[in-house]
């Protein structure tokens, strides 16, 4: 679906006349492609307070150069070290200076061809439950970031990672230093300690295999479902991109798509319907070597007011959205089929963030897939080896957006600091650095992909 908008405001007279009326000035935004695979500049490293965080290196394994004193596509702040308000001055001190000379997507066709918006990523301890003068130091970035994020504008993009090891968080910078992070922003990620590295997948007993840069995923098996169009399509492009051998799971009626999309990514198809009881052992039997990325996006949407909303539009959407979520991945760990190093994937919404109307079922099955992470996370680890995360969404264009009534879908695109509609492959790339096998330290995050959308938080 053509975001006819976005077309406008990059052409002379579209930008002349919206400015005039005061409408959304949406930035182009550049995408991961081969050929611009970095972001175009360089980085600003500062620190406000004492760190005791040993980064350079790893900010220099990001492949972005030093910026000089002019234009930085990316500037990352480590706050690590405040540990109280008075600190909180150096951190306006850092960034009061440096934020008007990072770099700005384009505005017009012509120099959306040269940049793309850059990023600034502040980096926080975790709060201390005996100190609460650093908590509140600490969680004051937080209102920090996502302040900064909606006023910062022209598609720049503002996060903030809490960690305690820098090696642990090298994947999650990576990504966010990085076009592959073009549609997150406002949001908080905590990375743990970093006892899981890059070698992490090999079993306990063997030396860790350092991973390919360009493949990361090379070995390893991904079942995506609902993969046969929209963002599970672009899940399974992205997890192949990466190495990955994938499975498109959809229902057998989407059998034809489903195949055209594996044939294409070198991978296979398998058709049954995620709500059945025995899917589970299905998947189990169609991969008797195991697997190892766990995608859960196949979803539905029975949109109806609550008043209006019978029995039949409510429990479809649950079941497919949340139970057989919960239903397969208790299978699937239980039988053994999710390989050490495994990781799953679940998809919430915003809507299950912040609700929406005429969207309670909805909005519940997502609600859930966030308390199953939260509550699953951990323990998932801990027993099995296997991370559990979900991506949240915002308005992502695709299908199901393209059937909201026209003038809810324009609010829809509007309504988040970037202005304009994500694309699934926001959705896939977010979900391939939750992949990754140097990814184990991020373990029951729920990350947004909505440009930072203004419904919730
Ligand atoms: P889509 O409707 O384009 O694709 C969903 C796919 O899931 C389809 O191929 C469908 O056949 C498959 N599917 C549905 N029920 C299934 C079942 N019972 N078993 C197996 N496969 C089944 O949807 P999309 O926009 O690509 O959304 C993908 C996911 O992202 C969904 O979970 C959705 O709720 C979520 N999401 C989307 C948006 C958005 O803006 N598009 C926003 C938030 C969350």
């Amino acid at each position: 679906m053509a975001d006819r908008y976005l077309s406008f405001t990059a052409t002379g007279p579209g930008r002349f006349l919206t400015r005039r009326l005061g409408l959304p000035q949406p930035a182009a935004l550049t995408r991961w492609s081969p050929e611009r695979p970095a972001l175009d500049g360089g980085l600003r490293h500062l620190t406000a307070g004492r760190s005791g965080l040993d980064l350079a290196p790893v900010l220099a394994r990001t492949g972005i150069g030093p910026a000089g004193s002019g234009r930085a596509a990316a500037v990352v702040l480590d706050a690590t070290g405040i540990r109280d308000v008075e600190g909180l001055a150096e951190v306006h001190a850092a960034l009061h200076p440096v934020v008007r000379s990072v770099a700005a997507g384009g505005t017009s066709r012509s120099s959306a061809a040269e940049s793309g918006g850059g990023r600034v990523v502040l980096l926080g301890a975790p709060l201390d439950p005996a100190d609460h003068h650093q908590a509140a130091a600490q969680q004051a970035l937080e209102g920090f970031t996502r302040s900064l994020g909606k006023e910062i504008g022209r598609g720049r993009t503002v996060n903030l990672v809490r960690l305690t090891d820098a090696p642990a968080a090298e994947s999650t910078l990576r990504f966010l230093l990085s076009p592959k992070s073009a549609y997150v922003s406002g949001q908080v990620i905590e990375v743990g300690a970093g006892e899981t590295g890059p070698g992490e997948t090999a079993p306990d007993d063997e030396p860790a295999t350092p991973v390919d840069r360009d493949r990361p995923l090379a070995g390893r098996t991904a079942l995506v479902t609902g993969a046969a169009r929209g963002i599970g399509e672009a899940v399974a492009e992205t997890l192949a991109r990466d190495g990955a051998r994938v499975v498109v799971l959809d229902v057998p009626q989407a059998g034809q798509d489903a195949r055209r999309v594996a044939d294409r990514l070198g991978g296979t198809a398998l058709l049954l319907d995620i709500t059945a009881a025995d899917a589970g052992s299905r998947i189990a039997e169609a991969l008797p070597d195991g697997l190892d990325l766990l995608i859960h996006n196949a979803g539905i949407t029975r949109d109806r007011r609550l008043v209006n909303m019978p029995a039949e539009r409510w429990m479809p959407v649950l079941e497919v959205n949340l139970a057989s979520v919960l239903r397969t991945t208790d299978a699937l760990l239980k039988a053994g089929t999710l390989n050490r190093g495994g990781r799953i994937v679940a998809t919430a919404s915003i809507a299950g963030i912040a609700g929406n109307a005429g969207q309670t079922n909805y909005g519940a099955s997502k609600a859930g897939i966030v308390g199953l992470v939260r509550s699953l996370a951990p323990r998932a680890l801990a027993e099995h080896g296997v991370t559990v995360n979900a991506v949240a969404p915002g308005f992502i264009e695709t299908k199901m957006t393209a059937a909201v009534p026209l003038f809810i879908r324009e609010a829809g695109r509007r309504m988040n600091s970037l202005a304009q509609g994500g694309l699934p492959v926001d959705v896939a790339e977010t979900t391939a650095w939750l992949a990754h096998p140097a990814s184990g330290a991020v373990n029951g995050q729920v990350v947004r992909v909505c440009g930072q959308s203004l419904l919730g938080a």
